[in-house]
């Protein structure tokens, strides 16, 4: 397939930018130039004369008002090759507030038009396996986990969400307040025990032997185990957005497929990325959780960035043991793996310093 060897000749990473609409119309837009090339001019809001302009290149460049459809559009022959044995990594990158979840699963509650890559992607793989369904038989199957302070820890488990409410009617107001105290604090750091990654790849083994994998066989089922999946991430933390921005959550669709003539078997997963955001530590945060956390996010996104670099680069060592999240993915990462990261970017003039740092980040794993 044409697709295919395009991909072969340019290498096998590709990077997207996506621009959000502008949230606040007062504060000036940062967006000079979008060029349907892949080139991006932003400029400098201190700078508004020439030498405040700076150019980047990319794949794509997704405007402001570009739909889930088109965005999705481009990324559906990636998402096919699933199908055809090609194992798949796609990313979302940028700082909190930037659009990556908007393009990984939707707005929360959105419409069906609204609906992110997450969902078209298994939905469209559906209805390949059922285009194809004479010559092979497909078996879909999810996994979903998240990445916090170096953790891993799954998402699909029923046995937190449900995890025992210890109220009695005959305990007092007070005592209530204290178990209801304990009992937050329980399901926020216990419940959800953390899981081993198994690093040995070169089988068929699953990379997370501990973490539930669902069956799927209709898109309901993927909007209710995605719904789960948020439920529980919600359901560790206390402030749930701030931990949502803070931890990185990876929804991985296994796919087999069997001849049916030959019985021969091809496996290979999908990996659908909504990263921890990408801004920089508070400088107030000196100290405390908060520092721990941008520690680890830190580190996380530049041996991310390391590894795709060193792939991009051909290097002999590919620096995947230096996070939890590049050894989780080792096996969609290089080799035969087809990878593509979107840069997520806000196009207001007060987060222009993010920007930048996601726009070079990006440019040097392209
Ligand atoms: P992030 O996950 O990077 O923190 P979100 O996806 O939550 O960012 O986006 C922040 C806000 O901007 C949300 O209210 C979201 O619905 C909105 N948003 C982001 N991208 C778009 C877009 N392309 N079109 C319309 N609204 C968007
Ligand atoms: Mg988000």
């Amino acid at each position: 397939n044409l697709y295919n060897i395009v991909q072969d000749l340019k290498g096998n990473i590709r990077v997207y930018c996506r621009i959000r609409p502008p949230l606040n119309t007062s504060v000036q837009n940062i967006i000079d130039f979008i060029g349907s090339d892949g080139s991006l001019v932003v400029i400098d809001p201190l700078k508004p004369q020439k030498d405040g302009k700076k150019l980047f290149q990319f794949n794509r460049v997704f405007g402001p008002t570009s739909t889930q459809d088109e965005v999705f559009r481009d990324t559906q022959p990636l998402i096919r090759s699933v199908m055809d044995g090609y194992n798949v990594c796609i990313f979302a990158y940028g700082q909190t507030g930037s659009g990556k979840t908007h393009t990984m699963s939707g707005p929360p509650c959105g419409s069906a038009n609204e609906f992110g890559i997450c969902y078209l992607a298994i939905n469209d793989l559906f209805e390949l396996s059922a285009q194809r369904k004479d010559i092979i038989k497909y078996e879909i199957k999810v996994q979903m986990v998240e990445i916090y302070n170096e953790q891993v820890r799954d998402l699909l488990t029923e046995d937190s969400a449900s995890s025992k409410y210890p109220f009695t009617f005959r305990h007092s107001a007070f005592f209530k307040l204290l178990l209801l105290l304990i009992w937050l604090k329980k399901t926020s750091s216990l419940t959800m025990d953390t899981l081993e990654i198994r690093s040995c790849v070169s089988d068929d083994s699953l990379v997370l032997p501990d973490a539930t994998l669902r069956k799927v066989k209709s898109t309901i089922d993927v909007i209710n185990l995605m719904k789960l999946g948020e439920v529980n991430r919600a359901l560790g933390s206390t402030a749930i957005n701030i931990r949502s921005s803070r931890s990185h959550s990876v929804l991985t669709v296994h796919v087999q497929g069997e001849d049916v003539t030959g019985g021969n078997i091809l496996r290979s997963c999908l990996h659908l990325v909504d990263l921890a955001g990408s801004e920089r530590v508070d400088k107030s945060e000196v100290s405390g959780d908060g520092l721990k956390e941008a520690q680890y996010i830190n580190k996380s996104l530049s041996c991310l960035g390391d590894v795709i670099t060193s792939l991009a680069q051909k290097n002999s060592h590919i620096p995947y043991r230096n996070s939890k999240l590049t050894l989780l993915l080792q096996n969609s990462l290089g080799g035969n793996a087809k990878t593509l990261m979107f840069a997520h970017v806000s196009p207001e003039g007060d987060s222009f310093g993010e920007t930048m740092g996601t726009l070079k980040f990006a440019q040097r794993v392209s």
